[in-house]
């Protein structure tokens, strides 16, 4: 069934609002901003043909507001609802509310969303649906006896992650048995604390693996495509810094079979939108950790090298208009790189929110920069202190590098700090340019003083 979408509410902020805002006017679609309070002078809100504040700027009160949210969408009429990332972008519930609404959801199927939201569950999934695990446990633990029959079965050591996590909350890496007892119950009541939820479960704790992840697709009637990997390796507490795609370390067979074995399961589950099948890779093996079931911020190196939009395939999927391409049509070509750009000091990454006295975004061939930044902006201190995204293409990884580089030095922030320094030092890392880097590497260096 096909139904026009002629007017979108965007359920977000930053430089993601601005984003779809930006896919919806090139395919005609009208849009309606909402905002918190702090955040009346934004660039999205700017840009949207209308906007309705939506409560105070405390997330909760405005942006994570659903019967504000809501009542948005009616009094301007829209029938749609994009959520970006972040926020309601994972609430199974806050679909289902949209989509009772007669309003088009912009997203996956409430119920995948609900599996995948839930990490045990997910893995059950992963695993019916033939994709490799981490060695773990089957389920959540529920006895002290149980994780230590399971850790010695798996060997030291191990890692004991919350089923509900997310931003690498109520994970303890537990290195022998005599301090399982006590970590498992740190890691489930900062669970508890975090998410309402103090279920924990196991797995392996691999060494020194590389982050790598799928972009998927599917159109919710069993068709689906991949768009191939991104390496986000480079993280500090589990946060990335910098992605890139291709990974440098995954040759073209793997990237064809293990994509092959993605696509096949988002084909089999019947999976709808765009989705991220997560991995950790070491020794050659892949290992699923999670899928996330909305657009990543690292999204636009993938769009890069495939020249696709993944914002308008998104908006095409959920009008019913079925995918733009098949797996044939997807060509990979090139090599692309985004920064995370943040407002912190580069050194101690303490925020540093304020006035934007000056701003001159980096230019020129193959130079893209996401970002809701102007001068004479504030930015607000009450949300995630990314402040743009720099994604750069180049033929290759060594020219790609090298426009990072002129760009970069040509970003000018005046009034805060932010992390371009951070990021030319990472760059010219010996570690960073030969692309072996594993998910430690950015931290230890840090702690070595960034040498
Ligand atoms: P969250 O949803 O909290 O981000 P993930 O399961 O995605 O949790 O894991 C976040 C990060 O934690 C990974 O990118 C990786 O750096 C690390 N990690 C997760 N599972 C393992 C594991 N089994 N062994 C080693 N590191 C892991």
């Amino acid at each position: 069934m096909t139904r026009r979408i002629e007017k979108l509410l965007i359920a977000n902020r930053g430089e993601i609002a601005l984003r779809i805002l930006r896919a919806c006017h090139e395919m005609g679609i009208k849009t309606v901003a909402v905002h918190s309070t702090a955040d009346a002078d934004a660039m999205h809100v700017r840009l949207a043909d209308e906007a309705v504040c939506i409560g105070p700027p405390a997330a909760r009160d405005s942006y994570l507001n659903i019967a504000n949210i809501i009542s948005a969408a009616e009094v301007t009429h829209a029938d749609a609802v994009h959520p970006g990332y972040g926020f309601l972008s994972e609430n199974a519930q806050f679909a289902e509310i949209v989509e009772s609404h007669n309003l088009i959801w912009v997203g996956p199927k409430p119920e995948h969303i609900r599996v995948m939201g839930d990490k045990i569950e997910a893995k059950r999934t992963a695993e019916t649906l033939g994709l490799p695990l981490v060695p773990g446990s089957p389920g959540p633990l529920d006895s002290v006896e149980e994780a230590k029959r399971l850790a010695a079965d798996i060997g030291y050591p191990v890692l004991i992650k919350a089923a509900s996590g997310g931003g690498g909350r109520g994970m303890k890496v537990v290195p022998s048995e005599d301090q399982l007892e006590s970590l498992m119950g740190q890691a489930s009541s900062e669970a508890n604390a975090a998410f309402g939820d103090p279920t924990v479960y196991m797995e392996k704790y691999l060494g020194d693996p590389k982050h790598i992840e799928f972009q998927v697709f599917g159109d919710g009637d069993g068709n689906a495509i991949h768009l191939g990997e991104r390496d986000c390796s480079v993280q500090r507490r589990h946060q990335k810094v910098i992605e890139e795609a291709p990974s440098p370390v995954i040759t073209p067979e793997q990237r064809a079979t293990m994509g092959e074995r993605v696509r096949q399961a988002m084909a089999d589950m019947g999976y709808r939108g765009a989705g991220t099948v997560e991995f950790l890779y070491e020794n050659g093996e892949f290992y699923f950790i999670e899928m996330n079931t909305r657009l990543q911020v690292e999204h636009p190196v993938t769009e890069m090298i495939s020249g696709m939009d993944l914002v308008r395939e998104q908006i095409r999927v959920a009008q019913g208009d079925g995918l733009s391409v098949s797996q044939d049509e997807v060509h990979l070509t090139g090599h692309a790189i985004e920064c995370r750009i943040n407002a912190e000091d580069p050194v101690t990454f303490a925020p540093s929110p304020g006035l934007v006295k000056n701003y001159v975004a980096p230019g020129g061939m193959h130079v893209r920069v996401d970002s809701g930044l102007y001068a004479g902006y504030r930015v607000p201190p009450y949300y995630d202190s990314m402040i743009a995204k720099l994604i750069v293409y180049g033929r290759d990884r060594d020219e790609c590098i090298m426009r990072l580089k002129r760009a970069l030095r040509e970003f000018v922030v005046e009034g805060m700090k932010t992390t371009v320094p951070l990021q030319q030092r990472i760059i010219d890392e010996p570690a960073f340019v030969d692309g072996d880097y594993t998910i430690k590497w950015l931290e230890r260096w840090l702690e070595e003083g960034g040498k």
